[in-house]
């Protein structure tokens, strides 16, 4: 566009018919100028930067390197950006950072940097690769957060830092499968704007995502089915969107939102096949749309049930009677239950004696997109007459490290899925607690906020229920009464009913 106005003033009079050329297809070149521009800036983007560091007022993308498997970002491009003073000493091969009333000082080849003559220990060494300064990511937080009075969070295994105040918003993302269509659902911890492109050419929508700072819990959704074909987060130009790759089939896709914008679907419908009855587009609609569909943003459609413990890990052991093993005949029971009662689908964490990681247990009802998730435990209390039972939350401040890949101890994980869906969490935690305690008379049901590492990646509201003290021997012998376990479930499904009735009836 700046090329062609450069270009028009001075072709003063003697160009007259040129000028008259010029002027006629003059909306042509700035289409094909603007066009070549944009294709140019994508190409670049997607080609010279992966990494990104949010700043409060700006965002820098960076171009990554990976040096035996650390990531590595370029130092001078950071620093300058921050608008920090550095000394680049090539003869001493000593690069200083100078901050307000401190310096910091790297040496190539080293993982110690010294901060106003105090050696701190990387763990990886900086490196200087032709005239380049590449510094590992826990450099952020170890180095440049004291020289610069700011904090860097970053979350293992992704491709962007947070700097200082920035507020993020959180996206978590599920896709699943409803036959005629299949639904992709965006939950985000505040309320963003989305807007959706199809490509149709290249097979692919584009959802752009407009909100503040978006981290996504992944950077790409497990998840292929016919119409579906890869969901992946792209974020890398500073404009992030969701890139999904989708099949021949799909006729139409559309987007609705629920939650004041924090929940968004965005449904990709299969084209009628030819045995269908003769509709456009528009009749694929309520098709599409069955009774069950249209209740799930209310309503409670899937709830996951995790028995606790399995396989080699027995859980709590009295004479012979196994936590795991009450776990699953307790698990079993209430889904007998919830579907009498409601017309849901359960999914246990696992069927048999199996030891599960609390990943793959928050994974079961991430994957299988379950509105609730609960997982059973039986109480301990090394006081023998304690009650034992508690209600579990997920503590709301954890900063611990749960769900962290080995080696990922840089900074402290932030982010956790669970957050999106704290209130509700304890709302069903309270809802639960009032059944339980007025279907077992006597029994207490505290309800408590802990770390619990199970919960910790469950994007849904969740809970854990810890039934009996396991050093109690009446406590156990009643644990494993059939009658009191049906009791039990039967508390815990009424509970989860009404949970379920108030959750709906709070959205309309
Ligand atoms: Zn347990």
């Amino acid at each position: 566009m700046s090329h062609f106005k450069r270009t028009g003033p001075p072709l003063g009079q003697s160009s007259i018919r040129l000028h008259e050329v010029m002027k006629r297809f003059a909306p042509l070149f700035l289409l094909i100028l603007t066009a070549a521009a944009l294709l140019y800036t994508r190409q670049m983007s997607a080609a010279d930067t992966d990494f990104l560091i949010y700043f409060e007022n700006s965002t820098l993308a960076l171009k990554s390197q990976t040096v035996d498997r650390v990531i590595y970002l370029p130092l001078q491009e950071i620093v300058r950006h921050m608008g920090l003073a550095f000394t680049d000493a090539t003869g001493l091969m000593t690069f200083t950072i100078q901050g307000q009333n401190s310096r910091l000082v790297l040496t190539p080849g080293s993982g110690f940097i010294s901060f106003n003559d105090q050696p701190v220990l990387l763990q990886n060494p900086i490196r200087r690769d032709g005239g380049q300064w590449l510094v590992p990511l826990d450099f952020l937080s170890q180095g440049l957060s004291r020289v610069a009075a700011l904090e860097f969070r970053y979350r293992a295994g992704s491709r962007r830092v947070f700097a200082g105040k920035v507020t993020t918003t959180e996206l978590a993302m599920n896709a699943q499968s409803l036959g005629v269509l299949t639904r992709l659902t965006l939950r985000a911890g505040a309320a963003i704007e989305v807007d959706l492109q199809k490509e149709t050419a290249q097979h692919r929508a584009i959802v752009t995502l407009k909100g503040k700072a978006i981290d996504p819990a992944r950077e790409r959704l497990d998840y292929k089915d016919a119409l579906v074909q890869s969901v992946a987060f792209d974020d890398s130009d500073g404009s992030p969107r969701l890139v999904v790759a989708i099949a021949d089939d799909v006729r139409d896709i559309r987007v609705s939102s629920s939650e004041g914008n924090r929940v968004y679907f965005v449904d990709f419908i299969r084209e009628l096949g030819e045995a269908a009855p003769a509709a456009g587009p528009t009749a694929v609609a309520p098709a599409a749309r069955p009774a069950n569909i249209a209740n799930a943003a209310g309503g409670i459609r899937v709830i996951a049930i995790d028995a606790g413990h399995g396989g080699i890990e027995s859980g709590a052991t009295n004479s012979g009677t196994l936590e795991k093993d009450l776990t699953l005949a307790l698990a079993r029971r209430l889904r007998t239950a919830l579907q009498s009662r409601l017309s849901a689908t359960v999914v246990l964490t696992r069927e048999s004696d199996v030891a599960l990681t609390n990943e793959a247990r928050a994974a079961v009802a991430n994957n299988n997109q379950a509105n609730l998730f609960i997982s059973l435990h039986t109480g301990y209390s090394l006081e023998k007459t304690a009650s034992g039972s508690s209600i579990y939350v997920m503590k709301g401040d954890f900063t611990g490290g749960v769900g962290e890949p080995e080696g990922g101890r840089l900074f402290f994980p932030w982010y956790m899925a669970y957050r999106i869906s704290a209130p509700a969490s304890q709302a069903m935690a309270q809802q639960l607690q009032q059944n339980l305690k007025q279907a077992l008379p006597g029994w207490k049901f505290p309800i408590r906020h802990a770390p619990i590492g199970v919960l910790a990646s469950a994007t849904m509201p969740s809970v854990a229920i810890e039934i009996g003290n396991f050093n109690n021997d009446a406590s156990v012998k009643t644990l494993a009464d059939t009658e009191f376990q049906t009791k039990l479930a039967s508390a815990i499904a009424a509970g989860i009913e009404q949970f379920a009735v108030a959750h709906a009836g709070g959205r309309k």
